[in-house]
């Protein structure tokens, strides 16, 4: 019997990863330009972790998470997100003794049992970034900014970025009350979810996709119709920097986040044509998180945004990557002689950051010159027994279809001057 991967995962393939190199190279590119600092934190945590950080109430816990014991008896998931370590780390490296804010950004695979469809994996992989420290307008406008920037930076159109205000622990308690007497009459004919929601997280059920929940929920109260003066200040400037970044959003009441240390801002950005998965990245504000894993009253504002979506996205509206680099020369050997030598060139111009391949299987001059045009080789060297005895190496340039006799002793600088490296 063949063992095939797990459901839910993927193999990418050469033709694929050089695409993600790229993808994730734009990635560290953009961090840089924006300050942002890499951490990696380990696969796997303790359960409790995401528990607390992710929330005991929420589906990822209740039903996502990938959890096991080790050999100690301790329970450990594996990372459904990327938020709740990233805070810990925070705080177990005593990053507030730091220059604030600290402005970190991960990216790495995220595992999560949701039945598999396209866009929803158990095995994906995220980008995200945190900033710790500030609770400015102005830092959770750098990081909306981040996102569109770079969405739009890969040619992506058709983005819609939905933004809203969830309140704080001072304003949110009241809107939820009023949230629970309006839904309170239907509350039965509510999805079985979103009667358990009722009372431990009724603002979720705001955001069930369910048509009954959605047409219950119809009229109900918005949220920031009662925010408080401080919550509708912060949410008021966050919208005017947006809006002199010119990027357009939709306000979305329906944006909600179910847990208490999530504070004012929240959004997300959806691209239309990748089918039902359309949320290609999703963050906000969270100024209670850190006191939540007994840390200080720091805040924090950051987002998330899955890599697998993006191939999605960038396939759907027809946008190419650009060439994989070219290989610059195949040496192509005859005899064992050869061999050697094509060993030690080929060691000498890589040394030189030039890429060379040579012969590995003994095929004969005929295949491997066929090789090298497949690779898209820019110039075949050959050696056999009369080019060893006579120090003279031919040189095809295939892109010119040319042949010249260079010295050995003049190859190296043949190469890095016609190759410019
Ligand atoms: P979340 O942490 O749920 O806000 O997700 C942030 C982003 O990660 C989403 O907008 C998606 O792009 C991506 N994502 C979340 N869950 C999955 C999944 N199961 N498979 C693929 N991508 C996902």
């Amino acid at each position: 019997m063949t063992i095939k991967r797990p459901r839910g995962t993927n193999d990418f393939l050469p033709g694929e990863t050089v695409r993600w190199q790229d993808l994730e190279n734009k990635l560290h590119r953009l961090c840089r330009q924006y300050g942002f600092e890499e951490i990696r934190t380990p696969i796997f945590e303790e359960t409790e972790l995401f528990a607390r950080g992710v929330g005991n109430t929420s589906d990822i816990v209740q039903k996502e998470m990938y959890v096991f014991q080790d050999m100690g008896g301790r329970s450990l998931a594996l990372r459904p997100e990327g938020t709740a370590s990233v805070a810990r780390a925070y705080l177990e490296n005593k990053m507030q003794a730091l220059n604030q804010p600290v402005k970190l950004y991960y990216l790495g695979p995220m595992f999560r049992s949701e039945r598999p469809q396209a866009g929803r994996y158990h095995q994906f992989h995220q980008f995200g970034l945190e900033i710790f420290g500030s609770n400015s307008y102005l830092a959770d406008a750098e990081v909306i900014c981040f996102a569109w920037d770079f969405y739009t930076s890969l040619g992506l159109n058709e983005l819609d970025l939905h933004l809203n205000s969830v309140g704080c622990p001072k304003c949110r308690p009241l809107y939820r009350q009023s949230l629970q007497e309006f839904l309170a009459p239907q509350k039965e004919q509510l999805c079985t979810t979103c009667r358990e929601r009722f009372e431990r997280n009724p603002l979720r059920i705001l955001d069930c996709k369910s048509p009954i929940c959605r047409e219950l929920s119809v009229g109900a109260p918005v949220m920031l119709d009662q925010v408080c003066p401080e919550c509708e200040e912060h949410f008021r400037k966050v919208r005017n920097t947006i809006d002199e970044a010119g990027i357009p959003y939709i306000l979305d009441d329906r944006l909600v986040r179910g847990l208490d240390y999530y504070t004012k801002t929240a959004f997300e950005i959806q691209i239309k044509g990748i089918g039902a998965q359309s949320a290609v990245c999703g963050g906000g504000r969270y100024d209670g998180l850190i006191e939540e894993f007994g840390g200080p009253a720091i805040p924090g504002v950051g987002f998330a945004l899955g890599l697998e979506r993006i191939f999605l996205a960038l396939e759907s509206q027809g946008i190419g990557f650009e060439k994989e680099p070219q290989l610059d020369i195949f040496i192509a050997t005859m005899g064992e002689a050869a061999c050697g030598k094509a060993f030690t060139l080929a060691q000498e111009l890589r040394q030189k950051n030039l890429s060379v391949q040579q012969d590995l299987l003994g095929k004969s001059l005929k295949s491997q010159l066929k090789s090298a045009d497949k690779q898209g080789a820019r110039f075949v060297i050959i050696i056999g027994e009369d080019e060893l005895q006579s120090g003279l190496y031919q040189v095809r340039d295939m892109a010119e279809s040319f042949q010249e006799l260079v010295p050995d002793e003049d190859l190296l600088s043949f190469f890095c001057d016609k190759l410019g490296k």
